[in-house]
């Protein structure tokens, strides 16, 4: 459920036309809904709500803008985030230090510093080199780290392969097997408080079963750990729910994701951390894009040149990516089209052979479902600049992020005197 619909013909955003959104800011641009982002934190919120100590820390990678994370802020969500540029992005928004958990397999020694100094909630550790490393860091401060580590389970999380997280052969967390003794050898360090085990096997996950399969697992170890004398408070099972881009996809609801934790961590007693990101921020947004021109050759499917493009919004290029599309103004017609952008990269397609609302240029178009892995992906390739992004509350609209044009990135670097 999303607050992009058609209302008289033309699609809106809440209670505003898209067309005003164009005209005003330009395109592309991404247009973020509040109430829908608002509804999804408090639909994740409602379907854990029945577990005894939950806390949700948000990806913050998934959607790192300010007023995306004011959102979440408000709704009582902490951030999960994976460098020290997110950690700086949480304080802003008012994130408070125990509410976050800092994720990544390469945390660098001044980000281990940035997080203790801002009194983070957990660290989670993906090595025992990185436990150790943060170990003496804490120490020589003072300080002791809270820590989770995290495990690589051996699971299979049956999406696309660059955004699997959970098999032997990825680089995140510990060797399951080794698990128990890492976490044992990390307990005894002067700088590290080791609270509990911490789990990610993937992103846009289309079944429960591998998350089940997953936190089964972790049960086990935990178990284990008690039994070995170690203390164990808390377990995160991070976040990989997906999101349907296509209108006739069907993926678990947050509900149906809850009842599963619930049941599977029955007993666990311990506090247990989410991590959702797409989840909650996925259909929040859609790309906005005008037509360039329509390019019509021979007997093929014509080519939709839009404005928007890969180095916008990545995913179609990077995965394979499918995003429904949408004309704003729909004239009644449809056409079977490719949709591509400007870049000059045969990569740079949206859509190959779709069937779509007929466009022309000047026309204007959603991508949708593009709120999450979207304008955070977005590079300045081919010159092009960054894209804008507003966000629509009821009837009205902020720009939360300027469009940084290609002469500001150019302002930015140098040619050096010996080659003036
Ligand atoms: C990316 C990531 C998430 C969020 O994944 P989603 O699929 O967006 O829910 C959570 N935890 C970690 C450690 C991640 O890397």
């Amino acid at each position: 459920m999303n607050h992009f619909e058609y209302k008289g013909g033309v699609l809106y955003a809440e209670d505003l036309p898209l067309s005003v959104i164009a005209r005003e800011v330009g395109t592309p641009v991404y247009v973020y809904s509040r109430a829908t982002l608002e509804r999804h934190a408090r639909v994740f919120k409602a379907a854990l709500a029945h577990l005894p100590n939950a806390h949700i820390a948000f990806a913050i990678k998934a959607n790192p803008n300010l007023a995306v994370l004011k959102v979440m802020q408000r709704e009582g969500l902490g951030a999960d985030v994976v460098s020290g540029g997110e950690l700086a992005r949480a304080l802003i928004a008012g994130m408070a230090g125990a509410d976050i958990v800092f994720s990544g397999v390469g945390k660098m020694p001044r980000e281990m510093i940035q997080g203790l100094e801002a009194g983070i909630g957990q660290f989670n550790i993906e090595s025992e080199e990185e436990g150790v490393e943060l170990a003496a860091i804490a120490a020589s401060r003072g300080l002791r780290a809270a820590c989770a580590l995290r495990v690589n389970p051996d699971v299979d999380a049956g999406t696309h392969d660059k955004i699997s997280t959970g098999k032997a052969e990825n680089k995140f967390g510990v060797p399951y097997d080794r698990t128990g003794a890492i976490y044992s050898r990390l307990a005894k360090l002067e700088g590290l408080e080791m609270r509990g085990l911490a789990v990610h096997i993937g992103s846009q996950l289309q079944s429960l079963d591998p998350l089940e399969t997953a936190f089964t697992k972790m049960g086990e170890l935990l178990r284990e750990l008690r039994a070995g004398g170690q203390i164990v408070t808390t377990m995160d099972l991070g976040g990989g729910l997906g999101v349907p881009y296509r209108a006739d996809e069907v993926f678990p609801t947050p509900e149906e994701y809850g009842a599963m934790v619930g049941r599977v961590t029955r007993g666990w007693d311990t506090r247990l951390v989410f991590e959702p990101g797409r989840a909650i921020t996925g259909n929040a947004g859609v790309l906005l894009t005008e037509v360039i021109r329509v390019k019509r050759s021979s007997n093929r499917a014509p080519f939709v040149v839009v404005d928007a493009a890969m180095n916008d919004l990545a995913r179609p290029a990077m995965y394979g990516a499918w995003h429904d599309i949408d004309a704003v103004k729909p004239n009644g017609q449809r056409m079977v089209a490719n949709v591509v952008g400007p870049i000059c990269e045969t990569g740079d397609t949206f859509a190959t052979g779709r069937d779509i609302d007929a466009l022309e240029a000047g026309d204007l178009a959603v991508f949708r479902t593009a709120g999450a892995y979207g304008a955070t992906m977005a590079s300045s390739y081919n010159s092009r600049g960054f894209v804008a992004e507003v966000m629509v509350d009821g009837d009205k609209f902020a720009v939360v992020a300027d469009r940084i044009l290609p002469a500001q990135i150019s302002d930015a670097e140098r040619v050096p005197e010996w080659l003036a």
